[in-house]
Formats: C-alpha cells, sequence, structure tokens
C-alpha cells in the first residue's frame, strides 16, 4: 500500500496519463473525490485501479521518472505486483493463464472444440459459469501444431544452412497451436533470404500468468525457457518472434523476473521477427525479389511493440514491398492479453479500441496488418475487417505462399 500511496501521489502530481486508460481515469477519479488527498485512498480504491490495468505499458514510455529518475516510477509493473497480492484467481483465470495445456487438448479434437466453442449454449455457460464473455473471440484450434509441421518439414527436406544468418524462431503458444501459417510464412521468408530457422522445444513466455498474477508460475516459465534457448544463443543464434507481447517478455521482463546474467544474455538476443528482417535489408541482406502488393494497406502498431523502443519495422516492412502508402495507426486495440475476454471488460475494450477502429473504417478496402494476433481478432471484431501479421503480406509479396493461409485469403 506504501507504495501504491507513493506512487499515486506523483501521478496526482503529473497527471499526463489522465487520458491514457480506464486505470488513471480511475485513480484520478478516487483521488478527486476524497478531498485531493492520495492517504485518504482506501485499499478498496487501489484495487479497482489496479483491475482496470491491461497491462499495454503505453504509460511507461510516456513517463518522465522512470528508472534512472530518483522516483524509480513503474506503474505497469507496480500493477502487476499489485495484481500478485490482490488479483482474484478462480476458474477463468486457471483457465486462461495455460495456453500451452489449453492447446494441448484442443488440437488434437480441433474440428470438435471449435465446434463447441462457436456454439450459443456453450459461450452462455461459459460467461455463467467461468467469466469469458459470450462474444468474446476464443482463438479457433489448428489441427495440426506448428512444431509438427517444423518436425515434418525437417524430415522431408532436411536442416538448411544459411548464409546470412541463423534464427532460433520463438514461435509462440498462438502461432502453434491457433495459427500456423504466421510461423510457417516466417520460416519460408527468413530461409528465402538465407536464414538458417531452427525450432527447439518451447513453452508459453508466460504473460499470461503476469495477466492473472500468477508470478510464481511466470518466472517458472520464464526459467524453462531461459535454460532451453540459452544454448543457442550462445551458439550465435538470434530469437526472433513473431509476437510482440512474447518478444516483450524475453526483452524486459525475464531480466526482470529472474535477476540473472543467463536472462539478460537470452534478452539481448531477442528481436522481433519484423525488426530482424530490417535489419537484414539495412545489412543489405535482405532479398528484393519480390512483387510489390497493389492494395493499399493500414498497419497497426501494436502497445507490446511500441514499448519495445525499435520504431515501426513492421510499417517499414510493408513500405518495402508496397506499391502504395502504407498507414498506420497506434492508437491500443484494447484486447490486451486475455482483458478483452472477461465478461465485465468486453464491452470497455471495444471502447477502448474505438479510436482504432474508426481509422480502419476511415480506410475501408485496405489490408489491414498487425504483429499482434489478439489486437488483429479484436479489430475483426470491431469492424467486419480482418487483420493479419505483416509477415503474411511478405510471404505473399515473394511468392511463398505454401499450404499456409495467404494474407489475401485471410483479407477477405
Ligand atoms: S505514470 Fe508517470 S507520466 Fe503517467 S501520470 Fe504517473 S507520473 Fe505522470
Ligand atoms: S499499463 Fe496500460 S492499462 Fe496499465 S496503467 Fe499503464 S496505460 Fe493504463
Amino acid at each position: 500500500m506504501a507504495e501504491l500511496r507513493r506512487v499515486g501521489d506523483i501521478c496526482h502530481g503529473c497527471r499526463l496519463c489522465f487520458n491514457l486508460c480506464p486505470s488513471f481515469r480511475e485513480l484520478f477519479r478516487r483521488i478527486d473525490e476524497k478531498e485531493e488527498a492520495v492517504e485518504n485512498l482506501s485499499k478498496g480504491d487501489f484495487k479497482s485501479v489496479v483491475l482496470l490495468c491491461y497491462d499495454c505499458k503505453l504509460c511507461f514510455p510516456k513517463c518522465p521518472y522512470t528508472p534512472p529518475h530518483n522516483y524509480q516510477l513503474d506503474f505497469p509493473r507496480l500493477m502487476i505486483w499489485a495484481r500478485a497480492l490482490w488479483g482474484r484467481r478462480g476458474l477463468r483465470e486457471r483457465l486462461l493463464e495455460d495456453p500451452d495445456r489449453l492447446g494441448r487438448l484442443g488440437t488434437p479434437v480441433a474440428p470438435l472444440a471449435n465446434w463447441i466453442n462457436r456454439l450459443g449454449v456453450t459461450r452462455r455457460l461459459l460467461e455463467k459459469v467461468v467469466g469469458i464473455h459470450r462474444r468474446a473471440v476464443l482463438p479457433a484450434f489448428s489441427p495440426r501444431t506448428f512444431a509438427a509441421w517444423h518436425r515434418r518439414r525437417l524430415r522431408q527436406e532436411g536442416a538448411r544452412a544459411g548464409a546470412n544468418g541463423k534464427v532460433l524462431l520463438f514461435y509462440t503458444c498462438l502461432v502453434n497451436y491457433h495459427e500456423p501459417e504466421v510461423g510457417q510464412a516466417a520460416v519460408r521468408v527468413l530461409e528465402h533470404n538465407e536464414v538458417e530457422v531452427v525450432c527447439p522445444a518451447q513453452r508459453c513466455c508466460g504473460m499470461p500468468y503476469l495477466d492473472t498474477g500468477n508470478l510464481q508460475a511466470a518466472v517458472k516459465r520464464a526459467r524453462y525457457n531461459v535454460e532451453a534457448l540459452l544454448p543457442y544463443v550462445r551458439a550465435g543464434y538470434t530469437i526472433v518472434s513473431p509476437g510482440p507481447s512474447c518478444s516483450l517478455m524475453l526483452r524486459q521482463e525475464y531480466p526482470e523476473l529472474l535477476s540473472s546474467p543467463e536472462a539478460r544474455e537470452v534478452a539481448s538476443q531477442t528481436q522481433d521477427l519484423c525488426e530482424y528482417l530490417m535489419r537484414l535489408n539495412a545489412q543489405g541482406k535482405l532479398r528484393r525479389d519480390w512483387t510489390p502488393l497493389q492494395e493499399r494497406i493500414l498497419y497497426h502498431h501494436p502497445c507490446h511493440l511500441q514499448v519495445q523502443n525499435i520504431g515501426r519495422k513492421s510499417w517499414d516492412l510493408l513500405a518495402l514491398i508496397s506499391e502504395r502508402e502504407v498507414g498506420c495507426v497506434t492508437q491500443c486495440s484494447g484486447h490486451d492479453g486475455t482483458w478483452s475476454m472477461k465478461r465485465e471488460y468486453h464491452e470497455l475494450s471495444h471502447q477502448i479500441g474505438g479510436k482504432l477502429y474508426s481509422r480502419v473504417r476511415e480506410s475501408s478496402g485496405s489490408l489491414v496488418a498487425c504483429d499482434c494476433s489478439l489486437a488483429q481478432k479484436q479489430i475483426t471484431q470491431g469492424t467486419g475487417q480482418k487483420a493479419v501479421h505483416p509477415i503474411l503480406l511478405v510471404a505473399r509479396a515473394y511468392g511463398l505462399e505454401g499450404e499456409e493461409r495467404n494474407g489475401k485469403a485471410q483479407a477477405k
């Protein structure tokens, strides 16, 4: 409570984030109601602020008081710690926090699981009993995992050496169990650019555990992945991930969670997928044998890439492969991990996504690209326009569509 009061007081004096999210609006409303004195706020006041934080992290780069400033203010991390202390971990949280477990259960029976998930009666039950909103989009299970696809490819075609680099693809649980076409496109594009790709055993990065406040489990996941990835880092591989939240976990959260030199080593060699491709481009190693895309493209820059401070690499890459100007929109989609799936926040999450939806509607007829799988789903639900990962459009420009669905097909 003392730290929440200290930070609350600094924020009260600053108020720069007043319109950033419901969490700050709630904080300032409650302070104003209580004679503008943070010391008058109760645990219940702070708790409602904490539960409205959906961990987009956008307040961190905006804040002038983050380390090394002597205020040492890290609002998003404070919210994570408070959630660990106060967050409710019921059946819903246990279900949503382990996507690997859900994937292992759903993938072998994908058609049946997807059919059941679409039934109105199932959704009403899930809402009533578990607390998952009946209109929340649940990612459909793929009948075959990305890891299985990659193993078969290795058996059939063998490993390919790469003259331009060596990459360990941290493919993410969403790609593995739900969207293997994104991982397949990543492998094809990287190999086309003479980059060796390996995909060793790995587990979910653990971000969903931070959402539910299960810090112990997040630390366990971080430890497992650092141990699994470290030998590859030491052998000269760069870790590359198509998932913004997952690369953020490896880069920024693992060193905090583990405080170990090994975690920092892994973090230092982790990059976002499009960031890696743009580095190849800067070195003159990115092949230019694509056919430029003719459609207009609108790119949504996800919050968890914005806070990595790497610029808009996917936007740059899309601009390279496109004949036409590529638009960019930075407003939060409001999905943020599992927050939008929750019964009590789903409607609010679509209100948060409102500004982004307006931009998408204004550019109707454009292809919509976004690196974050959950933001894609939120955009699609909020606007009716399909959003896809930029790598699918890159693969399409190279003519590298394989058995995976291509960007054009998905965009329809
Ligand atoms: S998080 Fe930083 S920038 Fe935002 S209101 Fe608080 S002190 Fe100001
Ligand atoms: S992390 Fe995002 S949702 Fe949480 S307080 Fe900061 S801006 Fe608000």
